[in-house]
């Protein structure tokens, strides 16, 4: 009987990747993942067998990893940046209890997440509390990500938008921004990173106000994490330009 372990590689570039997701994915008998993905790892890894699948095809992957594990292979299931953090780790625990899968075991190896690779590329957003909600209504109904959104702002949270806006989702976009603006200040400190730790990484540091036209203009898509500061959040200027803060409370003067 093989392992299934879902690994997370990190935003993209190879110096975010971890040792143990090295480790893992250099022992993995078979590395399975969304196509994108292992276009990425394949650069890395590319004398190993691959099981390449598109998107929304995530639990037929998982199966079909689950499968390879009972034939005794060491499988890899990757996901970019964490593989919890809307990855494929708990799909993955939850197929292995299925009867064909008994006796597969799931490990999961932790990736740096957008919110810490792109946090510090913005500076310190994530300095104190802070939640994560994914704008994605493809698993998740959208009126509960709308209470998320409601309960995030009214908890002074600082919140970090995964998944933020697809083509066929600029309006519910704008309604997740409407309601930030409703529950917030206008000009509360905000940031997005596009691209982390891949060709064209850009970022921008602006105010609430700014985040709704955004999504117009194709400044921000899925490949974006968008930052949204609390009431303390401001910007703190460096030689190398504005960095977004978000203090502990040190109280420096
Ligand atoms: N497991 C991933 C998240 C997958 S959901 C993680 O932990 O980072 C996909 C969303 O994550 C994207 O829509 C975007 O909001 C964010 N994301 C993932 N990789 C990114 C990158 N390289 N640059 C910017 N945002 C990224």
């Amino acid at each position: 009987m093989g392992t299934v372990y879902a690994v997370g590689f990190g935003p993209g570039d190879v110096k975010y990747e971890t040792l143990e997701a090295r480790e893992v994915l250099s022992g993995a008998d078979v590395i399975v993942g969304y196509k994108t993905y292992v276009d990425i790892i394949r650069k890395q890894y590319p004398e190993k067998e691959y099981l390449v699948s598109g998107m929304r095809e995530e639990e037929e992957r998982c199966k079909k990893a689950m499968e390879l594990a009972v034939a005794g292979k060491n499988v890899a299931v990757i996901s970019s940046g964490d593989a919890e953090i809307y990855g494929m780790a708990g799909l993955l625990y939850e197929l292995s209890e299925k009867e064909t899968n008994f006796g597969v075991q799931v490990k999961t190896v932790p990736g740096l997440s957008a919110v810490l690779s792109g946090g510090a590329v913005l500076g310190a957003p994530v300095g104190h509390d802070f939640c994560v909600i994914s704008l994605s209504d493809l698993l998740t109904p959208w009126d509960i990500i709308e209470k998320r959104l409601r309960a995030a702002a009214s908890g002074d949270f600082v919140i970090v938008l995964y998944n933020p806006v697809s083509h066929k989702r600029v309006d519910k976009f704008k309604r997740a921004c409407g309601i930030l603006e409703e529950n917030l200040p206008s000009d509360i400190v905000c940031g997005y990173v596009r691209n982390i730790g891949r060709d064209g990484c850009s970022s921008r540091i602006f105010l609430l106000h700014q985040l709704k036209a955004m999504a117009d203009d194709s400044e921000i898509d899925m490949l974006t994490t968008i930052f949204v500061g609390n009431s303390e959040t401001k910007m703190v200027e460096t030689p190398d330009g504005p960095r977004m803060v978000t203090p502990r409370g040190y109280g420096v003067k």
